[in-house]
């Protein structure tokens, strides 16, 4: 019999759906997307013009594993700004290969065989198929959409064994559009302290928050930044998803176990990226602030629009650039739709059941693309309930 070259472990790892739904529209022309997870902006100039600097002055070699001292610095001080609290960039900060290296090596440094973390339902994809699938247990905890999509500590308390070692938070959240509120924040870092759990903060869309809501991290609460590791990236604050940079900020012991890890995998992220990072961090802030104006106002259009076609729902989103419509009024599954919006009328999204069980009956639309083509979505997708009400 031929040898198996393939491991068993690597064979659980599934394809996400939004990978699957990017293949099967790449079959079409003229399809308007709501797929694509990205900024559709450009890298602000002056963060290009500092990367561009750096590679002129021959900044190409090798980085501190830990990433680029004046780097590590600049993070420090947005940290403090933002969450008012500090951080040693000598020790308490790792610099990563965008956010998905920093939760992969969290997970690697945290989790051992057996462990249990909780995740919410639905979830961002990646959270279950690549960081922490085969290194200890994830345990899918659902969450309603009239809690903005985040834990009920009553519902988490169901869910917690003494294998419990942490718990994931997203806000704002990938895929469902929700914030977590004080008061929600405050019940769940209770719970953690209460039940002596770790939680890993997923803050890859802190900026991107709107209506004037407020951004709350677990470790601006009590006795929680030493049992919070936060993770993020420059990918969607500042439009730099293939630069491949984003940091964690932890534990000293915590960030020592993940600086090992990436030391024996990616050693650290690329010098020259690292270098424009600062200039993003320290630059003007500008782009960002109007790129979350722009994103707020597609929202708008899109739950304006949205909600006007019968058999169609949408809450209103609170941060990110996703939006989690239900589609139950139509009569069909997820996957169904999806497919079938995208062969009759070239409208791409992702079903709902790729974010988890509880993401039946709801389809996830990124409205990272033109207002023009935004809208030019919202009439085909018109045309599509049209004709399933008119064949009924
Ligand atoms: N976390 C969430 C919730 C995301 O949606 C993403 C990207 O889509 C990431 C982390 C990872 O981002 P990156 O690796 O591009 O920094």
């Amino acid at each position: 019999m031929a040898k198996e070259w393939v491991s068993a472990r690597s064979k659980t790892i599934g394809r996400t759906k939004i990978r699957k739904m990017y293949e099967l529209e790449a079959q079409y022309d003229d399809v308007v997307s709501f797929t694509v997870g990205e900024p559709d902006f450009h890298t602000p100039q002056h963060i290009v013009d500092a990367c561009l600097a750096s590679l002129a002055s021959h900044r190409t070699g090798y980085a501190p594993n830990r990433g680029v001292l004046k780097l590590r610095e600049a993070v420090s001080e947005r940290i403090a700004q933002t969450h008012g609290v500090t951080y040693d960039p000598e020790t308490e900060i790792l610099i990563t290969a965008g956010g998905m290296n920093a939760l992969r090596s969290a997970a690697e440094a945290l989790i051992d065989p057996g462990d249990e973390v909780i995740v919410p339902d639905p979830y961002w994809c990646n959270h279950m198929h690549h960081p922490l699938l085969e290194l200890g247990k994830t345990v899918t905890v659902p969450v309603r959409e009239e809690n903005n999509y985040m834990y009920d500590t009553a519902v988490l308390e169901e869910y917690l064994t003494p294998k419990t070692k942490a718990v994931t938070l997203n806000s704002p959240s990938n895929p469902t559009g929700g914030v977590i509120s004080r008061e929600q924040i405050e019940a769940l870092c209770g719970f953690c302290r209460q039940h002596d759990l770790f939680l890993i903060s997923d803050e890859v869309y802190e900026h991107i928050i709107y209506d004037g809501l407020a951004f709350y991290s677990p470790v601006m609460f009590e006795g929680m930044r030493e049992r919070t590791l936060i993770c993020s990236s420059f990918s969607k604050s500042y439009a730099m998803t293939g630069w491949r940079l984003g940091y964690a900020a932890g534990p000293a012991e915590v960030i020592d176990a993940m600086l090992k890890i990436n030391e024996n995998t990616i050693a650290s992220p690329t010098t020259f990226v690292q270098d424009a990072g600062v200039a993003a961090l320290r630059g003007p802030q500008e782009p960002l602030e109007e790129m979350v104006r722009t994103f707020e106002e597609r929202r708008n259009i899109l739950y304006r629009e949205l909600n006007a076609i019968p058999g169609l729902r949408v809450g209103k989103p609170q941060g990110a650039f996703y939006a989690f419509a239900d589609i139950r009024g139509t009569g069909l599954s997820s996957e169904e739709f999806a497919v079938r919006l995208l062969q009759e009328q070239r409208v791409s999204v992702t079903p709902g059941d790729g974010f988890g069980a509880a993401g039946e009956g709801y389809v996830r639309m990124s409205y990272a693309l033109s207002t023009e083509k935004l809208l030019e979505g919202m009439r085909r997708i018109r045309r599509f309930i049209n004709n399933i009400q008119s064949s009924k």
